[in-house]
C-alpha cells in the first residue's frame, strides 16, 4: 500500500519500520512481509529523481580526490539501483578472515552468507555459480563475475510493494533521528519535503539508507540524545572503505594462458589467499580488457622498439591469433583504517540535519596491495615467456594517482561495521546494532572489510539473512 504522509495515522502498529528503499531495504520489506510481518517502508525520495532530494545528499570530501557526495548515490526509491551498473561477485571465503596482520576479519564466515546465495542472484537476475581457476604457479587466479541486466529496483519491485497487503511505504518519508529508551528505539522521526512531520513506531527498525547514510543518521540520533542511540560510538562511522579503481597499464597475453575463458570479453583476475599472505598485502581485483588487432599491433610494435627479437616473436603470434593484447584495470581492497570516516559537519541540509564530511584517503598498504598484485602477474608471464606487461609510470614510481581517472567504485562501506563487541565496532553478527534491543542495519556500512567484489550482491544476501533473523525472532 501507498499512503501520503498527512493520512498516516501515528497510532499505526508495525512489525517492522525500514528506513530506505534502496536494494537492501526493498529486499528486507518483501521478505519479512512475504512472512507476515506488517512492515512501513520509508523512502525520503519519491519515485522519482528529484532535485530537492538528491540535495540532501551534498557533503563535503576531505583528503583524496572523489565524487561529489550527491552524485556517487541516488536518493529516490530504488537508491542507487536506478544507475548501478550490475557487476556481481560474492566475497571470497578469505574475505571473511585475517589477511596476515591485516585486521580484515567478520564475526561471520563465507558458509555464513552462503545459504543465501541462490535466492540473492535470483533477485539480482545473475547465475549464482563461481568457479575460479589458479592460471598456472602463477599466484594469480581467473575468478569469474556476473553481471545483472542490470536490475532496477524501482522498475522491479515498486508494483509489487505498493500492492502487499503487508506493505506500508510513504515516500517523501525522510527519517530525521530515532528515539531511544535507552534499550530499545521507540520511535523515528520523519519529515516531508512539504513540511509534515510524524513519529513513527514498530517493535523492530532496520536502518538501511546506503553505505554513507546510516553514519550519518545514527551520529545525529547519537547527538539529539546525548549518546544514547549508539553508546559505545568508537567505531561510528570510521573504518570507512571505497574500491580504488585505476587504469594501471596494459598486456600482451598468450590467448592459452586464460585456458577456455571468452577472450573477446572482459576477465577478472585475482591473488590467490597465499599471494595476498606471501606479500603482505589485501585483495585486489584485475579486469583485462581485449584490445582490437589494431590496439593489439601497436602494442607489440612499442615493445619491439625496445626488445626488437621478443617483438617479432610476439608478431609471429599475432598473425596466428595466438596472443591479444589487454588495458588493464584494477579495482581493489582498500585497508580498514580508522581515520577514514563519516562525520557531521557544519553545513546544514533542508530538514536542518548536519551535512556529511567524509574524510577519505588511499594508504601506503592500499598502492601496494595493487602493484604486487600486478607485479606478480607480471613476474608469472615474463619467467614463462607467455606475455608481456606494461605498467603506468604513476604506479612504477608510486608517484601519486592520477586524477582524471575514474578514481572509485561508488561502493560506499564501513562506518557501521560488524564485529566481535562495541569496542570493535557498531553492529553485532546479526546486524543489530549493540546496546538496542530492536534495531538493525542492513547496507554495505556493516562490512568490516571490503574484499575486490563489488558490494551489492553481499548486501542482498546480508539482507536476506537480516530477514530469516527477524522472521525467527520470538
Ligand atoms: C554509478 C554507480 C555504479 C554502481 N555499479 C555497481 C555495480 O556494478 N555493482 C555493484 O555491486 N554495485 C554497484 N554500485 C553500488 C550499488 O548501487 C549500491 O551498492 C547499492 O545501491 C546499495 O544499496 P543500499 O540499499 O544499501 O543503498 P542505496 O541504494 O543507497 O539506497 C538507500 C535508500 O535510502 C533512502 N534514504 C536515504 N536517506 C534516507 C532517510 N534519511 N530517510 C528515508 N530514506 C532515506 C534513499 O533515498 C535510497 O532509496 C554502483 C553505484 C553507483 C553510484
Amino acid at each position: 500500500m501507498l499512503k501520503k504522509i498527512s493520512d498516516f495515522n501515528e497510532n499505526s502498529n508495525f512489525d517492522c519500520c525500514i528506513i530506505g528503499a534502496g536494494p537492501a531495504g526493498i529486499t528486507c520489506a518483501l521478505e519479512l512481509a512475504k512472512n507476515g510481518k506488517r512492515v512501513l517502508l520509508l523512502e525520503g525520495g519519491q519515485d522519482d529523481i528529484s532535485e530537492q532530494s538528491q540535495d540532501i545528499y551534498q557533503g563535503e570530501v576531505k583528503g583524496d580526490p572523489y565524487f561529489d557526495l550527491s552524485v556517487t548515490r541516488l536518493r529516490f526509491f530504488g537508491g542507487s539501483s536506478n544507475h548501478w551498473e550490475g557487476w556481481c561477485r560474492p566475497l571470497d571465503k578469505h574475505d571473511f578472515e585475517n589477511k596476515g596482520d591485516f585486521k580484515t576479519a567478520w564475526p561471520i564466515t563465507k558458509n555464513d552468507m552462503d545459504g543465501y546465495l541462490e535466492k540473492a542472484s535470483s533477485i539480482l537476475e545473475i547465475d549464482d555459480t563461481y568457479n575460479d581457476k589458479p592460471i598456472g604457479n602463477s599466484g594469480i587466479n581467473h575468478v569469474p563475475f556476473g553481471y545483472s541486466p542490470p536490475v532496477r529496483f524501482l522498475d522491479k519491485y515498486y508494483d509489487a510493494i505498493t500492492a502487499h497487503q503487508n506493505i506500508l511505504l510513504l515516500l517523501s518519508a525522510n527519517v530525521t533521528s530515532l528515539e531511544t529508551d535507552g534499550l530499545r528505539i521507540n520511535s523515528a522521526m520523519l519529515e516531508s519535503f512539504s513540511g509534515d512531520k510524524k513519529r513513527v513506531k514498530a517493535k523492530e527498525f532496520i536502518l538501511a539508507t546506503g553505505g554513507l547514510e546510516n553514519s550519518r543518521l545514527l551520529l545525529w540520533s547519537n547527538e539529539l540524545s546525548n549518546g544514547q542511540v549508539v553508546k559505545n560510538s568508537t567505531s561510528l562511522g570510521r573504518y570507512w572503505m571505497e574500491h580504488p579503481d585505476f587504469t594501471i597499464g596494459s598486456a600482451i597475453i598468450k590467448n592459452d594462458v586464460l585456458g577456455d575463458a571468452d577472450l573477446s570479453k572482459r576477465q577478472f583476475l585475482a591473488p590467490s589467499y597465499d599471494t595476498i599472505v606471501k606479500n603482505k598485502i589485501l585483495n585486489c581485483g584485475l579486469r583485462i580488457n581485449p584490445n582490437n588487432y589494431h590496439g593489439t599491433e601497436k602494442m607489440i610494435s612499442d615493445i619491439a622498439c625496445v626488445a626488437p627479437k621478443l617483438g617479432r616473436g610476439l608478431v609471429s603470434l599475432l598473425g596466428k591469433n595466438l596472443i591479444c593484447g589487454y588495458k588493464i584495470r584494477a579495482s581493489w581492497e582498500q585497508e580498514p583504517v580508522k581515520e577514514n570516516r563519516v562525520t557531521l559537519g557544519p553545513e546544514k541540509d533542508f530538514f536542518s540535519m548536519p551535512r556529511i564530511q567524509l574524510h577519505w584517503k588511499k594508504s601506503k598498504i592500499d598502492t601496494r596491495t595493487v602493484k604486487q598484485t600486478i607485479l606478480t602477474l607480471g613476474n608469472y608471464l615474463a619467467e614463462k615467456n607467455l606475455g608481456r606487461l606494461m605498467l603506468n609510470k604513476w604506479l612504477l614510481d608510486e608517484d601519486g594517482y592520477p586524477e582524471n581517472d575514474v578514481l572509485a567504485g561508488n561502493h560506499h562501506m564501513g562506518g557501521t561495521r560488524m564485529a566481535e563487541n562495541d569496542e570493535l565496532g557498531v553492529v553485532d553478527k546479526n546486524c543489530k546494532v549493540f546496546g538496542q534491543e530492536n534495531l538493525y542495519i542492513a547496507g554495505s556500512s556493516v562490512f568490516p572489510s571490503s574484499g575486490y567484489a563489488n558490494p551489492t550482491l553481499s548486501i542482498i544476501q546480508l539482507a536476506l539473512r537480516l530477514s530469516d533473523h527477524l522472521k525467527n525472532k520470538t
